[in-house]
């Protein structure tokens, strides 16, 4: 299994000078190497130029320029992330039979970087170098030496094998270090064996149905009341944008608004990271099974109008958070329900499926056995119904099996 971790790192004054030169030279290698490919491409076969080519070219980027230092080892596995971007390409265009035009840029293919809109990271492979000192809260990082990070991060568990950093710097200018990790995973796939010799004989299972107002709605009808951290904070977004639109392009003041407009986006980005994964972390402890609903967001935030409601709780990454927190636990598992799987529609109380059923219906009444229940409250009953048929599936197949076996 692999983990990343993401730790906020406190580089000082001349690591931070290392830390930018590498991203630009990383953006212009990129570039360069891009251009060339193209063009090597356009001619009819595709090659990918050596780093060393471009190196030798320019000579700021040669070793006896002393007064610029970057990180020459990250910069090395551009030429490789690039022929990832090409074969990533070329996979989608197998599969959608999209045709290549002469100077026509297709969807997915290469583009170049800018500096004002491109993320600004770069990823090194030099683990060797790489020692965490947790009494004095400082990593140690290719080319930068000791950096301080973060007190408040806890230590990684020693059977953990480091395979890579990435290290990356946020519009507000804060800086970051990726450590992604490879582990042993404790459940290799949730299968009929753990069932059986679950020491805890019943399963504690919560259906969870999406709501665009307040998250979710569980099947025990609670809701976990979602705080609307962009609507909360909209109105001094708006007053930002209001006073950015009449400063002067390119003026001081207006960069000191765009810089405030990036602080409040960054901060309601991080409030909501914050309750999702606190309300993930609880709920995970809590239940064994958990079964959710396999919709599918983006189409849900364009097509129904709520848009804004539907980015803004972002269920989405609350089921990401669900799944690996789930699948880090003995015994836990979290199921997705089929798309087709009419978990409104249906009764809760007698499985009749009720084909009329409008989206603004917010009280389902059925028509076969004359239960009323709330809506959503419905539709998690059903969730955990369908976990409860799945699991039961998955049980058998496994006792069937060992019986063919003996
Ligand atoms: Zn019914």
């Amino acid at each position: 299994m692999i983990i990343s971790r993401k730790i906020r790192i406190y580089p000082d004054d001349s690591q931070q000078t290392i830390i930018n030169n590498t991203f630009d030279v990383c953006r212009f290698v990129w570039n360069k190497l891009l251009e060339r490919s193209i063009e090597s491409f356009d001619d009819g076969k595709l090659i990918i130029p050596n780093y060393g080519d471009i190196i030798s070219e320019y000579q700021f980027l040669s070793k006896d320029n002393k007064g610029y230092v970057f990180d020459r080892h990250a910069v090395n596995n551009v030429k490789q992330f690039l022929r990832l971007s090409f074969s990533k390409y070329f996979d989608t265009i197998r599969t959608k039979n999209i045709k290549y035009r002469k100077g026509g840029k297709p969807k997915g293919f290469p583009r170049f970087k800018s500096k004002k809109f491109s993320k600004n990271s770069y990823a090194s492979y030099h683990h060797e170098n790489i020692h965490i000192d947790y009494m004095n809260h400082v990593i140690k990082l290719p080319c930068l030496g000791w950096v301080e990070y973060n007190p408040r991060e806890k230590e990684f568990p020693d059977d953990w094998r480091l395979l890579h950093i990435t290290i990356s710097k946020s519009s507000t200018n804060k800086y970051y270090c990726s450590l992604c990790f490879e582990c042993e995973n404790n459940q290799i796939g949730y299968n009929g064996l753990d069932f059986l010799i679950n020491p805890k004989q019943t399963l504690n299972i919560l259906g969870i149905d999406y709501s665009s107002s307040s998250l979710y709605v569980d099947s025990n009808g609670n809701q976990p009341g979602y705080p609307k951290y962009y609507r909360s904070n909209q109105k001094r977004l708006r007053m930002l944008q209001k006073r950015l639109s009449r400063q002067q392009k390119g003026s001081v003041n207006r960069n000191k608004t765009i810089q405030q407009i990036r602080i409040l986006y960054g901060k309601i980005s991080n409030q909501r990271y914050d309750f999702l994964h606190k309300l993930s972390t609880s709920i995970t402890k809590m239940f064994d099974v958990i079964c959710v609903e396999g919709i599918d967001m983006k189409n849900m935030s364009q097509c129904l109008h709520l848009g804004k409601s539907t980015m803004d709780n972002g269920f989405g990454i609350f089921r990401n958070m669900l799944k690996y927190k789930q699948d880090r636990i003995p015994f836990h598992l979290m199921i997705t329900a089929e798309k087709w799987f009419p978990s409104s529609k249906t009764c809760s109380c007698c499985g009749n499926i009720k084909h009329d059923l409008m989206l603004k219906d917010r009280v389902y009444k059925c028509d076969h056995c004359g239960n009323v229940i709330d809506r959503d409250v419905n539709a998690a009953i059903n969730l955990k119904q369908y976990a409860f048929i799945h699991i039961n599936a998955i049980a058998q197949r496994f006792i069937d099996r060992s019986f063919s076996m003996n």
